[in-house]
């Protein structure tokens, strides 16, 4: 079989849909080649007994622009439920104990997390010379906040990539962050400055709304309100089954090789014969891209992934005090099994049977891959032991099931920032070559949405990607 092609994506995942979403205008569908039975790769939910769970991702925040785009233009806003994170309160454990995060610079002042000279050593932030490039999240933090805000960036950290903040890069990981800290000399002055440059800016940029597709990478909520966390009734997975109604999409036909045609445009190979396309975009996870692409001498063969196993936990309602709120998180330094557990059914309605509450707790992660070796039984008998310890729990859960997903989280450590010169240097090589996907830039919903609206842009309109890069919110 030899086909041509305007455009193939290889992967449905929710990068490979996004983009095929954003390419609509185009004369013809996309091809999407898949390895699997199913589209949607990591995203897929857990349902029976009437507890709802999710093996991958639990929602995203309401505040990026590409991802309402898409929700609304597919009809999917109408259908998704929110929990306002200024509702809900989120725990970090603290000496044993479960105390709120602060969601407010107030809420900072306040908290028992810092002591009065660690609140003090905040506001010498504006202080601090900008740190030169190649260090960690956690050796930043410290130079610009002091120490004792490590435990709270581990929070962080942990609930966005169950990652090492010791570890992951800042620069990778927080580009916006960096670049306001070099331009402005400060994070906290650059912050202050851009948001009044963008509220003096506000009403031209109403004027112009509807003009033309809004670039802004991400919005903080109006009036500077915490946004949201979304998700379906169904569960996260009913995201992905929508974006693939009406899609060309071949299953069980993963792409083996790939390789540019002299001519132009590129050759595909895989399960279903050859096939070739103008543009070629792989929508992969980082590891998956670049085992595609190891003719094209990647300076590195693999990233770190960090696998995390979600245990779904049903409780008797009358068995758990749960406190309010959306679920807690442990730094490491409180030593215990568990990363931390969602409210679930706190969070979102209709999680639980009535008279049942469900916990998801998180397990595993960047540091502790052993513990993914333990049986079921095993595994959830630490769990319960360790949230006995926090949680006022007066029987074992009467419904358990540990989902181990498929797909490791991809970690931006020290040897990203090579990998990102290398992807730029292959985009100069081969414009039609397109490479997005879990882990390229960054690991969230928001950011897999935003980045598949990039590619569609460039392929529809021949642009080049030179947006500044924006301060991401943090989703956990
Ligand atoms: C456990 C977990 C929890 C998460 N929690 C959150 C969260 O709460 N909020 C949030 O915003 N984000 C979260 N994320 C991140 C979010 O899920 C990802 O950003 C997003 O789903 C990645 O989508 P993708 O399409 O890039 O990759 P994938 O979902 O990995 O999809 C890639 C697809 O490509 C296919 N494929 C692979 N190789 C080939 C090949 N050679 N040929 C053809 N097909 C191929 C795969 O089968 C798969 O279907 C979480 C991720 C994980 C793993």
């Amino acid at each position: 079989m030899n086909d041509h092609y305007e455009i193939i994506i290889v992967g449905a995942g929710l990068s490979g849909l996004a983009v095929a979403h954003f390419l609509a205008d185009q004369q013809s569908l996309p091809l999407i080649l898949e390895s699997g039975t199913r589209s949607g790769g990591v995203i897929r939910s857990f349902n029976e007994g009437g507890y709802l769970a999710e093996w991958g991702p639990h929602g995203f925040l309401d505040n990026n622009s590409a991802s309402r785009q898409l929700l609304t233009a597919t009809g999917l806003a109408r259908e998704a439920i929110k929990a306002p994170l200024a509702n809900n309160v989120r725990f970090v454990c603290n000496q044993g104990r479960l105390v709120p995060l602060p969601q407010s610079p107030l809420g900072l002042l306040r908290t028992p997390l810092l002591s009065l000279k660690g609140k003090l050593r905040l506001a010498v932030e504006p202080c601090k010379k900008p740190l030169a490039d190649g260090h960690s999240i956690g050796q930043w933090a410290e130079h610009r906040f002091g120490p004792e805000v490590l435990p709270l960036v581990d929070t962080a950290v942990t609930g966005t990539f169950a990652g090492d903040y010791q570890r992951l890069s800042i620069d990778v990981v927080m580009p916006g962050v960096r670049r306001l800290e070099k331009e402005y000399g400060s994070l906290l002055r650059g912050l202050w400055r851009e948001r009044r440059r963008k509220k003096q800016a506000q009403p031209a940029t109403e004027q112009n709304a509807g003009k033309s597709r809004e670039k802004e990478p991400e919005q903080p909520a109006a009036g500077g309100r915490l946004p949201a966390m979304t998700s379906f009734p169904q569960g996260m997975e009913y995201l992905v089954s929508r974006l693939s109604r009406e899609q060309n999409i071949r299953y069980q036909s993963g792409v083996e090789s790939i390789r540019p045609l002299a001519e132009g445009g590129w050759e595909v190979t895989g399960r279903g014969g050859v096939r070739q396309a103008e543009h070629l975009i792989l929508a992969l996870p980082v590891n998956q891209a670049l085992r595609l692409l190891s003719a094209f001498t990647p300076p590195i063969a693999t990233i770190p992934e960090a696998r995390i196993a979600t245990v779904a936990l049903g409780f008797r309602r009358e068995d758990a005090a749960v406190p309010a709120g959306f679920g807690y998180l442990a730094p490491e330094r409180e030593g215990r099994f568990t990363l931390g557990a969602l409210f679930s059914s706190q969070m979102f309605p209709a999680r639980a049977p009535a008279g049942h509450l469900l916990l998801e707790a998180l397990v595993g992660g960047r540091r502790h891959p052993e513990r993914l070796e333990l049986d079921d039984d095993a595994m959830v008998a630490n769990i319960y032991q360790d949230l006995r310890r926090l949680l006022p729990l007066k029987a074992p859960p009467v419904f358990v099931r540990v989902l181990r997903g498929a797909g490791g989280i991809p970690q931006l450590e020290a040897d990203h920032a090579n990998l990102l010169c290398w992807r730029q240097t292959l985009a100069r090589q081969h414009p039609q070559l397109h490479l997005t996907g879990f882990g390229w830039d960054g690991i969230g919903i928001n950011e897999m949405i935003q980045a598949a609206q990039r590619v569609a842009d460039q392929i529809m309109q021949g642009q080049s990607n030179t947006e500044r890069a924006a301060v991401r919110p943090v989703y956990f």
